[in-house]
């Protein structure tokens, strides 16, 4: 059901920073969060015309955005993306931290420098962002960041995905820890956990008929009888970076209509 309310600011004045926003996930978050008002960075690692489009989208709507190369996994590179979003945008004070990469393996097929990109990109990216944008949100006394782990960190059935859950847990983990350190600094951190959302991670390394399969079956195994589309995780995104959510912190809420597939189930 479509209301025809007029059209959402809460995000006015503010400066968000969405990593990896040039596609998926990110790049609905993105687009939300310029919606309603916030002036956005669309930071990229490789798919600089992918960002850029997005950034023209934004512009023509009458918003504010930059698109940024950068490695989050590389120190260096993240200050100079934070150096450059507070030039051109303002302060940061909505921080998503979404980027992200899997590679998919077993027991038998585990290769480290797998492990290695995704630990890079997936933890200490968060960790370099983070860490980049929290000082200025510490001296106004005001951020919300919210970070992207998965429901493999709790726990799912689908095969390849053990190490790339691995990853996920730290980000779960690093969100509750985050927000105990920031919280007194009027600094929120929470995380989104989504099931199966269609973007091309989901798509990357199977082949059609695979992924079509798997399409099939994980909407049947979830309640509401779909996958998901990034809208869905952006909309939960949005709530826990809006104004008015500054007394949920440490939270890890769970995005993926009733997944019925947990380990632990039957
Ligand atoms: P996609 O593979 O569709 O997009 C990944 C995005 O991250 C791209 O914009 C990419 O940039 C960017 N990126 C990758 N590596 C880096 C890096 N080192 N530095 C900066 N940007 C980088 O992924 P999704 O949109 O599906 O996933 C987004 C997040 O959500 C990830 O953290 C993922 O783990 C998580 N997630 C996704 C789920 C899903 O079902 N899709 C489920 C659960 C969690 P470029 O375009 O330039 O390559």
């Amino acid at each position: 059901m479509e209301i025809n309310a007029k059209p959402n600011t809460r995000f006015s004045g503010q400066t968000a920073l969405v990593t990896g926003a040039s596609r998926g996930l990110g790049r609905e978050i993105a687009r939300r969060l310029a919606q309603e008002g916030a002036s956005v960075c669309v930071n990229y690692v490789a798919r600089a015309a992918e960002a850029d489009s997005l950034v023209g989208e934004i512009r023509v709507a009458g918003g504010r955005a930059i698109a940024v190369q950068a490695d989050v996994g590389d120190p260096s590179q993240v200050e100079r993306m934070t150096a450059q979003v507070t030039k051109e945008l303002g302060p940061v004070s909505l921080l998503v931290n979404n980027a992200g990469v899997i590679f998919r393996a077993t027991l038998e097929t585990f290769e480290s420098a797998g492990m290695e990109r995704m630990r890079q990109t997936n933890v200490d990216g968060l960790i370099y962002v983070t860490r980049a944008v929290v000082p200025g949100m510490k001296e106004r006394g005001y951020g919300r960041i919210v970070n992207l782990s998965s429901i493999a960190a709790h726990g799912t059935s689908l095969p390849g995905n053990a190490f790339y859950a691995a990853t996920k847990a730290a980000v779960s983990m690093l969100t509750r820890r985050f927000a105990m350190e920031l919280g007194r600094d009027g600094i929120t951190v929470n995380a989104v956990a989504p099931g199966f959302i269609l973007t091309d991670m989901v798509r990357e390394s199977r082949t059609e008929e695979e992924y079509q399969g798997l399409v099939r079956s994980i909407s049947e195994r979830s309640m509401v009888g779909r996958a998901g589309d990034p809208r869905d995780v952006a909309n939960a995104v949005a709530f826990l970076l809006a104004p008015e959510s500054g007394f949920i912190t440490g939270q890890i809420l769970t995005v993926d209509g009733g997944r019925m597939d947990y380990i632990s189930h039957p």
